[in-house]
């Protein structure tokens, strides 16, 4: 709660305004109130004298507020007064009714697009560890719908709460005014109200967190079945995810509902106790009427204030329900915000400057927090010297992608360590040890955005020419320009306008703009065909040279062309040398080569 706060603070201001208005808001129920008496034992009877009509009297001072104060000394005539102090009264309570609600809305509009904002940011920044730990449709639930009920909360129920409370209180002085004694015994019914509607609160935020559990899973299997439409049409899945679906779906109607439920219980509650007071009221006011103690105009404003002092505490009781689903979304959201991130910048990381000499893998060791088969690196002891390019052969599980991905930092090792130029990079500035690495990716990543942005990507600033001249070097120009709008095509999501081999070029493209000393190349498996295949090999010569490159190698070419060979299995070096070394050496290598499991080269055998 006081986290949630911490967000409206900066607009003290607006807020402080909107508490204002909405007093005035009270105020002016509170004067509605007041105004019954005048409007039943004058106005309603034509025969009473223009005498001074008093509206309130303050305890304690013994000053009575008139009504004459509050209309021009001219009008003397009752019904003219009361009728304009009726239309006054709803002027102001119109007018400030408004302004208070925009800027209690504003307040909570922009609290939550800043925590939304921070949120976000938040999920950005995480490392590797969360994103296998939170599934994609989980977080994007808790960025849209807790966030969304946060918003709910604070800036239209807040209006409303305010409103509510106010109103409560001006009703409170007015029926204490009248008759405290009629007014404490007919309040007696209050804690019948409220104990119950506090502890259905406490159940509806139970109910809320599971709700929202149930609405992320839903949303799980959406952009699951979305995103892997082919698989599913593929294996005629429809009905088995269908299936799923309304499962998930029908969990989340069962929590819905018992807020619904509980939500509905707190009304007739309500009103079932308004009755009761009312009756009980009603033969009190027969007696003391007929004693001559209590005009019929008293008696109706004190009912009408305690009944209009029913519906704001209803509403509120109400808007609490709202405020303790909002806290229940928001645990989750700041869940995201507190969790431990494990890869972080040590404070007083130092740059790391132009490479120069060489990647070190000092004995390292690493293990998956969360690996399903105790899959780990031992022992892993490797240079790369500068220029040099080294390709990792193995089987398919060995860790090979793993390895390549402890030297951007990824993750961290977890003995042993990752040296670049002699330093550790767990002691490096991450910005500025990722900006040496270009990395491309077997599976490449594209934005639905035009061609000339995704190739931007990375090298925001970059200009035109420098985009084209990725694009030649990538051997994707001549595609490129066939396309309709050239560089200014859409690509589709994730690229599905374009065939495997230009969205590779793509990523080459990208990474020839980076222009990174380094790069870890993850060779695709994938077929192409042949004649995408020796443009996208021709554009990856391009990528390669001049620079340190540690590839992910499945081609026989590639293998080749490396300085050294490492080959993996079950996590540890297993070999290491040329392709003549190691062909003949008996060893997985030269079992993997008589396989034909690294594909020749399409340059050479076409
Ligand atoms: P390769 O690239 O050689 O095929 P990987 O490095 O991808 O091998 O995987 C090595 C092992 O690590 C596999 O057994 C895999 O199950 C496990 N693994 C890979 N990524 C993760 C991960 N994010 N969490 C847990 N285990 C993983």
């Amino acid at each position: 709660m006081t986290r949630l706060l911490r967000f409206v603070r900066p607009y003290l201001a607006p807020l402080l305004l909107s508490v204002f208005l909405m007093a005035a808001v009270g105020a002016a129920q509170g004067l509605m109130a007041l105004l019954i008496v005048p409007i039943f034992d004058r106005v309603l009877r034509p025969e009473t004298p223009d005498s001074p009509v008093p509206l309130f009297t303050i305890p304690g001072f013994n000053h009575t507020i008139y009504l004459q104060q509050f209309v021009p000394a001219s009008v003397h005539n009752i019904w003219v007064m009361v009728a304009i102090a009726i239309l006054g009264v709803f002027l102001v309570k119109g007018l400030c009714d408004y302004f208070g609600n925009y800027f209690v809305n504003y307040v909570g509009l922009s609290a939550v697009t800043d925590l939304r904002q921070k949120v976000f940011d938040r999920v950005l920044r995480q490392d590797a560890h969360f994103f296998e730990s939170n599934s994609t449709g989980r977080v994007m639930s808790s960025i849209m719908n807790d966030l969304e009920k946060i918003q709910v909360a604070t800036s239209h129920m807040l209006a409303d709460w305010l409103r509510q409370s106010f109103s409560v209180v001006f009703l409170l002085c007015v029926v204490l005014q009248k008759d405290w004694k009629l007014a404490l015994a007919s309040l007696t019914v209050l804690p019948f109200v409220l104990v119950p509607t506090l502890r259905i609160g406490r159940r509806i935020r139970r109910t809320t967190r599971r709700a929202q559990d149930q609405a992320g899973e839903l949303s799980q299997i959406l952009q699951e079945t979305i995103s892997g439409h082919q698989v599913v049409k593929s294996f005629g899945t429809e009905d088995l995810e269908s299936n799923r679906f309304l499962v998930a779906a029908n969990r989340l109607k069962a929590s819905n509902l018992r807020y619904v439920a509980l939500q509905a219980l707190s009304s007739p509650l309500i009103e079932f106790f308004a009755a009761i007071t009312i009756v009980i009221l009603l033969t009190y006011a027969r007696i003391q009427i007929k004693n001559h103690t209590l005009t019929p105009g008293e008696f109706t404003s004190f009912v009408i204030a305690l009944l209009m002092l029913y519906e704001p505490v209803k509403r509120l009781t109400g808007i609490h329900n709202i405020f303790q689903q909002a806290l229940g979304a928001s645990q989750k959201v700041f869940e995201y915000l507190d969790r431990d991130q494990q890869i972080v910048e040590r404070p007083g990381a130092a740059k790391l400057g132009k490479f120069q000499q060489a990647i070190v893998l000092d004995d390292i060791s690493f293990r998956y927090s969360n690996a399903p088969n105790g899959f780990r690196l031992q022992g892993v002891k490797l240079e790369v010297r500068a220029g040099e390019v080294v390709a990792l052969v193995g089987p398919s599980g060995a860790g090979k992608t793993t390895l390549a991905n402890l030297v951007p930092r990824f993750y961290d090792v977890s003995a042993g360590a990752v040296r670049i130029d002699g330093k550790d990079v767990r002691d490096l500035q991450l910005a500025s040890l990722r900006e040496k690495i270009g990395m491309v990716a077997q599976e490449t990543f594209l934005f639905n955005d035009t061609v000339a942005n995704n190739i931007r990507y990375g090298k925001p600033k970059a200009k035109d020419e420098e985009i084209r001249a990725a694009a030649r070097n990538a051997m994707a120009e001549e595609f490129i320009e066939r396309m309709s709008q050239g560089y200014d095509t859409m690509i589709g999501e994730r690229g599905v306008k374009l065939s495997g081999g230009q969205r590779q070029r793509l990523a080459i493209a990208r990474a020839l703009l980076k222009n990174a000393p380094i790069l870890i190349l993850d060779e695709a498996t994938s077929h192409l065909d042949s004649e995408s295949e020796v443009l996208v090999q021709r554009a990856l010569q391009t990528l390669i040279s001049n620079r340190t490159v540690i590839v992910i190698a499945h081609r026989l070419s590639t293998i080749r062309r490396a300085d050294k060979i490492v080959v993996l299995d079950q996590g540890r070096i297993s070999e290491f040398g040329t392709h003549e070394e190691l062909v003949s050496h008996g060893g997985i290598y030269q079992r993997l080569h008589e396989l034909q499991y690294l594909e020749p080269d399409p340059l050479v055998n076409p």
